[in-house]
């Protein structure tokens, strides 16, 4: 199979599984005190302190978690705590494109949230969070660093310097940001940052809160064992966090790769106005994830694109948000103006370290014929 879709789970990497097999065969709880509790312990500090360097912080900032919705619930707290005690932050100011582990709202009631608009790139509107940081009161800000459907990157440390300057608190979703942009958490003046493992060829159910200083914390959201500093109870998901840690050190210099996927993005791009001429990217104009593409062809219906290209044994995802059976429109491309029958076009292609050149030639042969299928006249005939 083809797999396109790696903002959805990026495939494990070899040294991610190398590294869960060996813990998995560690049978010590990190909190117990003899050797094999220490092996476990010197397990998940190992990866801990992987995660850190990743984010340029101390290995204390960093909470593991099971997975970025619980960093995000973790994050999105009425109470917090910086050096000098206690901040309670007034309301929540999120904006329109943010995850839905964001847009739920954490432990804030409705009437303490604010929605942040995007333009039409799907970037936040700095004028608008000018007004809201202007009601007074300390905001918490949420502002995820690259959006997984559009790829589109936030200008955060815009962002975060404003929300410093009102003595706010500055969360990051930067799960798809990780290995394809610099995680860079104090540049941005954000709190906290939340990361996810198998975004980044780690295994699924383990992410982290990173903290930009352990001296700023949102309250706990699980109590019990006084684990991760009495930040997160619950035994460690040793064998999970393991493979994180590997996954942030195959991360460490990804900057050859990162222009490795821009090459390939070129060419995907290419290709798809060269078969549709047509074809529309969504935030194109603007800065994005080197290996994210959100496509529509008007006329061409996402979901069928899918199942057909799903039977060729390819796999990619749509731009619709498809929730309890029902498929609705993408909240992402609603934000951003786009018009509901477009919206039922996109499509969304995301690359990462097992993409070549081949994949995107595989694909692309298979894009014109369905499109073709679909909506003859979108396709551009060759003289
Ligand atoms: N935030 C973003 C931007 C995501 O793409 C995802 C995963 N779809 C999450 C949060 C949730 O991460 P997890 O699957 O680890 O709960």
């Amino acid at each position: 199979r083809l797999y396109l879709d790696h903002n959805a789970t990026a495939p494990l990497r070899p040294q991610a599984r190398a590294a869960m097999i060996e813990a998995l065969d560690v049978a010590g709880n990190p909190s117990s005190v003899h050797g094999d509790g220490r092996r476990a312990r010197g397990i998940v500090e190992g990866a801990r302190e992987a995660l850190a360097a990743l984010c340029g912080v101390k290995a204390r900032s960093v909470i593991f978690t099971g997975g970025a919705t619980e960093a995000n619930a973790l994050a999105l707290s009425p109470a917090w705590h910086d050096a000098s005690g206690p901040v309670y932050p007034d309301r929540l100011i999120m904006s329109a494109v943010e995850h839905p582990s964001v847009r739920s709202g954490g432990r804030f009631p409705p009437r303490q949230i604010r929605t942040l608009e995007v333009d039409r790139d799907g970037r936040v509107d700095l004028d608008h969070l000018d007004r809201l940081l202007a009601e007074g009161g300390t905001p918490l800000v949420s502002v995820m660093a690259a959006n997984n459907e559009t790829g589109v990157i936030q200008p955060l440390a815009e962002i975060g310097a404003r929300v410093a300057a009102v003595g706010g608190l500055f969360h990051v979703d930067a799960v798809q940001a990780a290995g394809r942009l610099a995680l860079t958490p104090k540049d941005w003046h954000a709190s906290a940052i939340s990361l996810s493992a198998h975004k980044m060829g780690g295994p699924q159910g383990v992410g982290a809160l990173v903290l930009s200083s352990s001296a700023v914390a949102p309250s706990a959201l699980l109590v019990g064992g006084g684990q991760e500093h009495h930040r997160r109870a619950g035994t460690e998901n040793v064998a999970g966090i393991a493979g994180f840690g590997a996954a942030a050190r195959a991360l460490a210099d990804s900057s050859a790769e990162i222009s490795r996927l821009a090459g390939l993005r070129a060419l995907l791009e290419h290709g798809l106005r060269h078969i549709c001429s047509d074809s529309i990217i969504f935030g194109a104009d603007v800065e994005r994830l080197a290996n994210t593409v959100c496509f529509a062809v008007p006329g061409v219906p996402a979901e069928l694109a899918l199942i057909a290209c799903d039977l060729k044994g390819v796999s990619l995802s749509s731009g619709s948000a498809c929730s309890s059976g029902k498929v609705g429109v993408s909240h992402v491309l609603s934000a951003m103006g786009v018009e509901e029958d477009l919206a039922r076009c996109a499509l969304r292609l995301s690359l990462g370290w097992t993409s070549t050149e081949a994949d995107v030639a595989r694909f692309l042969d298979l894009w014109r014929e369905v499109a073709g299928r679909l909506n003859p006249a979108s396709v551009h005939r060759a003289a």
